[in-house]
């Protein structure tokens, strides 16, 4: 290799292999077919191999601080649904500000705005539409209209709090380890709301999120449903609200079981992550908004969202209140006027 760039700042060792790579001129191609059949393939998440492709480059451009890079394929074992390994997104402004650096976080799914410029990455030529691809990233451009990545244009949105947080917390992250440790503690539980909210707002239907494969979405689409979560999870105002519709609704076409209007979510809410949410329908129960002539509750259920002793609660019930119980045959007991119920049970 007779260019031998120095490494910069924040550089993943995917970007520092592109961008040496670009400097002498190798193709994509040439690469992946070099180093497969000389080091390890490129694409092999296996660790061994990934090391050796480490060595190889740390030798060739004769930079040890090689070996310390953030290799993103080194994810793909235990956290392969938290990156994109075929989707390939930048921000364009970035990238031109720091010489075609592409940071580790960048490869996150859910890292889809810029926290510094509150614009869209994006994964296609702006001007033609092709995709961004390993290969136009060596190129350092569109492969098919030849704009340079660079020049990329951008589009200003509301940045989400899970593109927020991943900024926050893998931005200054220089180490493999560190990083994998951050994802576990603090950024794969944030990442669990979304599947409890975004259902909840009917976007996922109007943009075919449930039955489309998540590649054939774009990062607009894919934004607009992170977004719609983010902001049910930062405002329990807003999260009330949508809530409210979401059971007003189910009541709109007859008596109808809290329980089963959010037992779908049931698995998801009770762990420790989804303790926002518990909290969020137990505070709209006691508001007594909701019409509790026709809603009914299963006392299991209610004994779990409000972490009662499940025995107890159900004796106390049958005890007190057997004039709002409904039994059906092989089902919970079922309970009316829950507000009531609750607060005399409480006191
Ligand atoms: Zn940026
Ligand atoms: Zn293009």
């Amino acid at each position: 290799m007779l260019v031998r760039p120095y490494i910069k700042d924040g550089e993943s060792f995917q970007s520092y292999l592109y961008r040496c790579a670009r400097l002498n001129s190798w193709t994509d191609n040439r690469l992946k077919q070099f180093l497969r059949a000389e080091v390890a393939p490129l694409y092999s998440y296996k660790a061994d191999d990934r090391e050796k492709l480490k060595n190889w480059l740390s030798n060739i451009s004769g930079r040890s601080k090689v070996s310390s890079l953030i290799d993103v394929w080194l994810f793909y074992s235990n956290f392969k649904e938290y990156f994109d390994f075929s989707r390939f997104k930048i921000c364009p402004s970035c990238y031109a500000e720091s010489s075609r650096v592409i940071p580790a976080y960048w490869h996150l799914r859910a890292y889809l705005v810029c926290s510094e410029h509150k614009t869209l990455l994006t994964d296609i030529c702006t001007s033609c539409g092709e995709n961004l691809t390993p290969e136009s990233v060596i190129a350092g451009k569109c492969l098919s209209c030849h704009t340079d990545i660079a020049d990329f244009s951008t589009k200003r949105v509301k940045p989400d709090i899970y593109s927020n947080v991943a900024y926050d917390v893998f931005e200054s992250c220089k180490e493999q380890e560190i990083f994998s440790r951050e994802l576990e503690r603090s950024y794969i539980p944030l990442l669990k709301s979304i599947s409890i909210l975004a259902p909840l707002t009917g976007l996922a239907s109007e943009i075919g999120y449930e039955y489309k494969q998540r590649r054939f979405l774009s990062i607009e689409q894919l934004h607009q449903y992170q977004f719609s979560s983010s902001e049910l999870y930062q405002s329990s105002e807003k999260l009330s609200e949508c809530l409210l519709k979401v059971v007003n609704s189910c009541v709109s076409v007859g008596r109808v079981s809290l329980a089963n209007i959010f037992l779908k979510k049931a698995k998801d809410f009770e762990d420790d992550d989804g303790s926002f949410f518990r909290q969020a329908i137990r505070e709209l129960i006691m508001s007594e908004k909701l019409d509790h002539e026709e809603l009914t509750a299963g006392l299991s259920w209610v004994a779990r969202l409000f972490k009662y002793d499940e025995k107890a609660f159900i004796q106390f019930v049958e005890k007190e209140y057997s004039s709002l119980i409904m039994r059906k045959p092989r089902e919970n007991i079922l309970v009316l006027h829950l507000p009531e119920v609750i607060k005399t049970f409480e006191s």
